[in-house]
């Protein structure tokens, strides 16, 4: 189909103004079922599969050795899908070689390819890397100029038909379809009550999302094959867009924020935006965008997306540690290097536990500071210590399931603390290669 023929959008008339806050749950605001569900290889997103987890590469994809490295890094933390980006003709040359690399790894991971200006170019000339990605990316407003963008758009959709490949069709607040922003711009001048700019960035960051996936479907990709992503880089306006988008579309959505930052500013930011989210049951995958620390482990946004969903209750990856947050009672380190070396044993433990201890991903593990209020919560968890606070004798009684099992006492309660979580979980959770 000629990109210049595509239907008209209904999208601009009539515009409903977008909700200043989040509103009820998307089943009862928007009277929709679940989106479609899209396969990514082996990957359903949507559909009413559990939200998928997914991370980006930041390595440079031409060097199919270290790119392959970190894509199995982020899997084996939890990434279900990895992207790379694809900008250059290395890169996409590369990319089948990574998919090979990563199979003799033993890593099975989706990989997704992240394209722009050249994107169409790159698959027409490298059709074993368009074989090797399970989903590709595009950026409308990053595809191409004037009558070009449709032609670019248009090639890399038939790409993705041809290799019957998904699309996720992200669009991004700071690299906007100037085009439609001009054309809603120029609508709501007409308006007797014209929206405010804000408001109207955000519709046109939505409108550019569902124009290109109409587009998409006209030129034969079907709509479960298609993702969609709107990403701003403010917390209101990220909670806005997709709020109207899930009452818009069935289309699978991938929830991010962008350019969410370093540390504590990034993973706050992040967790503000997708738990309100997660928590209205929108979205079907989510990448958490964190800038690392340099030299720092890019596997830490995976480890924030699984804290995210298991927070809310929305899938389990590993066992809990409930640490109180200490206070006057509590003059030593000892009780936070207890509960940071606790943490750091579940989770080294957790890639052998995955296979071997079904469940044990749902223990929750106490670790108190004193023995005022520390047997309390010890009591609600799988298993759960209290250290002795200021004053208090130095003894630490530890409850499994409710009772009192132990008081550990001397130099080695955190070693005697840890195998007792290692016979707990021994005891409790079924072997499943046996
Ligand atoms: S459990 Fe004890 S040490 Fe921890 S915050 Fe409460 S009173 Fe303080």
């Amino acid at each position: 189909m000629n990109p210049a023929q595509y239907p008209p959008v209904p999208v601009s008339a009539p515009m409903p103004p977008f909700p200043a806050a989040a509103v009820a749950p998307r089943a009862a605001s928007s009277g929709q079922t679940a989106t479609y569900a899209c396969k990514v290889g082996g990957v359903t997103l949507g559909g009413g599969a559990p939200v998928v987890i997914q991370s980006m590469t930041n390595t440079d994809t031409a060097d199919v050795e270290a790119t392959a490295r970190q894509c199995a890094e982020l899997a084996r933390a939890g990434s279900e899908l990895v992207r790379l980006t694809v900008n250059t003709p290395e890169a996409a040359a590369a990319a089948p070689k990574i998919r090979d690399r990563l199979a003799a790894m033993g890593v099975d991971v989706p990989l997704v390819g992240d394209f722009h200006y050249n994107g169409h170019r790159l698959l027409a000339e490298h059709p074993a890397c368009a074989q090797a990605l399970a989903k590709y990316r595009i950026n409308p407003g990053n595809v191409g100029f004037g009558q070009k963008r449709d032609e670019q758009f248009a090639a890399m959709i038939e790409f993705a038909c041809r290799h019957e490949k998904p699309v996720r069709i992200g669009v991004n607040g700071g690299s906007l379809d100037q085009r439609v922003l001009a054309r809603l711009m120029e609508e709501n001048r007409r308006r007797p009550a014209p929206l405010e700019s804000s408001v109207l960035l955000r519709e046109a960051v939505a409108a550019s999302a569902l124009e290109s996936a109409q587009a998409a479907v006209a030129l034969g990709l079907p709509a479960e094959q298609i993702v969609l992503s709107c990403k701003v880089s403010a917390v209101p306006d990220l909670i806005a867009i997709y709020t109207a988008l899930a009452a818009r579309t069935r289309h699978a959505l991938h929830l991010g924020l962008t350019e969410a930052g370093m540390g504590t500013r990034g993973i706050v930011a992040s967790t503000a935006a997708l738990a309100v989210l997660l928590q209205q049951g929108i979205g079907d995958t989510i990448r958490v965008s964190l800038t690392p620390e340099p030299g720092g482990a890019r596997t830490g946004e995976v480890v924030v997306a699984q804290e995210i969903l298991q927070s809310l209750g929305l899938r389990a990856f590993t066992p809990q540690v409930i640490a109180c947050p200490g206070c006057g009672r509590t003059t030593s380190e000892f009780f936070q290097l207890l509960a940071r070396d606790v943490q750091e044993h579940l989770r080294r433990r957790m890639p052998e536990w995955r296979r071997t201890r079904q469940g044990v991903e749902t223990l929750n593990v106490a670790v108190m500071g004193c023995v005022v209020n520390g047997p309390g919560e010890s009591r609600h968890a799988g298993i759960g210590i209290s250290l002795p606070g200021t004053g208090e004798a130095h003894a630490a009684p530890v409850y499994e399931d409710g009772e009192k099992t132990a008081t550990l006492k001397g130099e080695r309660i955190a070693d005697e603390f840890i195998q007792m979580i290692e016979a707990y979980v021994d005891r409790k959770y079924a072997r499943n290669d046996s």
